[in-house]
């Protein structure tokens, strides 16, 4: 059983999460999206609305589980049995910083990290921006997916 997480604070899902989730549930037999819940950080959207929103995306993918966790996110892996954490690039800055949690959590454990690029057309794309757009009462539905923009 290959078991991977896909950790992240989705906050909210966008269409570049929605396409990494889509191409890396088809390398391994469940892919476990884990929502981080960091107590110092302030987040736009609730929990719960933060996993509505990814399970209402993909409620008609039986491989793909939606959890939250707090702590290490390799803590919370080998808690589940994921053997693999996947995470997607963007640019170089998503690299070196990707890099080093890599090799830290490949020092901590045995789990091991699969990058997949983003798609053309979507490396613009964070929650980040999306929250700007969504700050300042612009149109953000291009850049989620159909069912964020449903549970609003
Ligand atoms: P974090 O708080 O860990 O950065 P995010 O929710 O912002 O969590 O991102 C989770 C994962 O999704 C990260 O691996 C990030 O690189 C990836 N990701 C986000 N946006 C994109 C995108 N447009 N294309 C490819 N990967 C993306």
């Amino acid at each position: 059983m290959r078991r991977a997480v896909f950790p992240g604070s989705f906050d909210p899902l966008t269409l570049g999460h929605y396409d990494i989730i889509k191409r890396g549930v088809t390398l391994f037999d469940e892919l476990v999206i884990a929502i981080g819940i960091n107590a110092d950080k302030k987040y736009m959207f609730s929990l719960e609305e933060r996993t509505k929103f990814i399970e209402e995306a993909f409620k008609d993918e039986p491989k793909i589980k939606v959890m939250t966790y707090e702590g290490m996110t390799v803590d919370f892996c080998k808690k589940i049995g994921a053997t693999f954490i996947l995470r997607g690039l963007r640019n170089p800055a998503d690299f070196e910083f990707e890099k080093a949690i890599a090799h830290t959590n490949r020092k901590l454990s045995e789990i091991e990290t699969v990058f997949l690029l983003t798609s053309s057309g979507k490396s613009y794309i964070s929650s980040s921006i999306v929250r700007d757009v969504i700050r300042n009462g612009g149109d953000y539905t291009g850049l989620v997916p159909d069912t964020v923009v449903a549970n609003f």
